[in-house]
């Protein structure tokens, strides 16, 4: 730093973009990819910017449009679920409400699962109604797909596995129902994460993700993401940065970060699931476990044919005998399972879905969904198995 220099100029223009442009030259690059907590990239002249609007260079110019972290984030998801590209966001509502938005208009009609996310399924009920788009549901496991199609439908929408009853649609059958009519199947893949199911080697179009649950896996970070083809995902890009649905550099680092353990930690989620689901299952005071990876499970031979490596998730539901009151004894027996409304951090968890996800449903219509007073869900987590079951037994006992 030269004397000459006055002490503002020294300090507000001394570093940060110069050390930046010396590193580039640097024999060494970080082992990790460093957080770039800056808003916006500076340029030495007009053409650089230019040239970068143009796609004759490469470059960032706002971090709102596009940034470094975000972009690593992609490059991971898209070659984890074997898409061409990938979009993050700032959470998985973003992901999917700015993508659907992105494919339909007023007047265009959309086919989907009636068991979703509660926020989706309003998205689909309700602000879709508003801004002319019409949605029909179909149960994609019991009726015809085929005969809601219209000559307006643009999409066909679903989830791997389907929440809180964990139900399997085959999506080899409904993506080749879409292509034959030329319309894109849309996955929410959340549940499953590209460790269990990966939807567009079975079809699928446009991949949709709450990374706030696996990808991040540590409930620390609201995210969203959405793989697909570069076509696809070039047609969705200008809707986040319109929307302004970025993710920030910190978030995006962390969910970097998560993804190099989400085989482990997804591998272990499952494991454990599947040893606490047979436990449960045995046990006379749960009435029904719904877990895919039960034999018995209506949804095993389905999810065999189209899960990975033996796994099938780490969440699972189970009615309790004796209804809402054995719930709300079971829960509060319970010592480090904890009432959380979210699900897949490290940690193992439960929530009730009749009292949040689908607490404004009507009696008729929680009894239309399947979901009953007794009815807990559990995210099973990362502790020793044993530690788990024998909490649960515990708690049962207690009943
Ligand atoms: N999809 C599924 C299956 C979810 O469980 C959730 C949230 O619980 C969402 C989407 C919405 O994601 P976010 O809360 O990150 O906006």
């Amino acid at each position: 730093m030269s004397d000459a220099r006055s002490l503002s100029q020294a300090l507000l223009h001394t570093g940060d973009g110069q050390f930046a442009k010396r590193m580039k030259d640097h024999a060494a690059v970080p082992e990790a990819l460093p957080v770039y907590m800056t808003s916006v990239f500076a340029f030495d002249d007009v053409p650089s910017v230019d040239a970068i609007y143009e796609h004759e260079a490469e470059g960032y110019i706002y971090s709102r449009m596009r940034h470094p972290n975000a972009d690593a984030v992609a490059e991971i998801l898209s070659a984890a679920d074997g898409g061409e590209d990938a979009l993050v966001f700032s959470s998985g509502m973003a992901a999917i409400t700015l993508s659907i938005l992105s494919l339909v208009q007023a007047g265009d009609h959309i086919v989907a699962s009636p068991v979703l996310y509660g926020g989706v399924r309003d998205f689909l009920e309700k602000e879709l109604r508003r801004l002319g788009v019409r949605v029909t549901f179909v149960d994609l496991l019991r009726e015809d797909v085929e005969a809601a199609l219209r000559p307006e439908t643009k999409l066909i929408y679903t989830e791997t596995l389907c929440n809180p009853l964990l139900e399997v649609p085959d999506l080899r059958r409904i993506s080749s129902i879409a292509h034959a009519h030329g319309l894109p199947l849309l996955v929410d893949n959340t549940f499953a994460t590209p460790v269990v199911a990966q939807p567009i080697s079975l079809g699928a179009d446009l991949v949709l993700y709450s990374a706030t649950k696996y990808l991040g896996g540590h409930s620390d970070i609201v995210s969203g993401a959405a793989v697909g083809s570069r076509d696809l995902i070039e047609r969705i890009r200008p809707k986040l940065v319109l929307y302004g649905a970025v993710s920030g550099a910190q978030d995006c680092w962390l969910l970097a970060r998560s993804l190099r353990t989400l085989q482990l930690r997804v591998t272990r989620h499952s494991q454990n699931a599947l040893r606490v689901a047979r436990f449960l299952e045995e046990h006379p005071k749960v009435e029904k476990v719904y877990y895919p990876g039960l034999a018995s499970s209506p949804d095993h031979a389905r999810a065999q044919a189209q899960f990975r490596d033996g796994l099938y998730g780490g969440m699972l539901t189970v009615d309790l005998a004796g209804g809402e009151r054995a719930a709300t004894d079971f829960v509060a027996a319970l010592e480090s399972i904890k009432y959380v409304p979210s699900l897949a951090g490290t940690a193992t968890t439960l929530s009730y879905p009749a009292k949040t996800s689908h607490r404004f449903y009507t009696p008729e219509a929680l009894e239309k969904a399947g979901i009953t007073m007794g009815q807990l869900r559990f995210s099973i987590g990362l502790e020793d198995p044993d530690e788990i079951i024998a909490e649960m037994a515990r708690a049962l006992d207690a009943l």
